[in-house]
């Protein structure tokens, strides 16, 4: 998927936020720079979450309140470890779970979707957009993203 600038990359994430469901586990992968606390924001709008979304950087998760609970976690400072933070309380909780630098993590979650956000090469306003899906609730969650205008 290609997306023209951040209102086009908010647009579509917003629209993620809104069919999220409990459970469902969003790993963000890319560059520094590469949109991910921004997709966030814009997932976190769709879910009718009204506070500002900081970047977790620091905290490894913050957790806000909306029509389902979001559960924003980065991972990109746990270097080892990471299987002993609990993060499975979260990705079996009541909310939608979004890691930003998933890949790291030790042990994966075992259903997850990823969202893969590279630059263009040539547009720095541009981003590209790669999803891999691993389980039965990540194919659920991402056929109820692939609706018109997105698919
Ligand atoms: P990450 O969390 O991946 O490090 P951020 O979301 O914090 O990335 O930063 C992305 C930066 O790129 C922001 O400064 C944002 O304004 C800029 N940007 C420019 N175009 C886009 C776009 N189309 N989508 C997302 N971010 C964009
Ligand atoms: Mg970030």
């Amino acid at each position: 998927m290609r997306l023209v600038g951040i209102d086009a990359l908010l647009a579509f994430a917003t629209h993620v936020g809104q069919v999220a469901e409990k459970q469902d586990v969003l790993l963000l992968t890319g560059d520094l720079g590469a949109g991910k606390t921004t997709f966030t924001k814009g997932i976190a709008k769709g879910l009718g979450i009204t506070q500002m979304i900081k970047s977790p950087t620091y905290t490894i998760i913050r957790e806000y309140d909306g029509r389902l609970p979001l559960y924003h976690m980065d991972v990109y400072r746990i270097v080892s470890g990471s299987d002993e933070l609990g993060l499975e309380d979260y990705f079996e909780g009541d909310g939608l779970s979004v890691v930003e630098w998933g890949r790291q993590l030790e042990e994966l979650p075992h259903d997850f979707l990823e969202i893969t956000l590279k630059k263009d090469p040539a547009d720095e306003t541009v981003r590209h957009l790669v999803f891999s899906i691993e389980g039965a609730q990540a194919q659920a969650f991402y056929d109820r993203i692939m609706v018109a205008p997105w698919k």
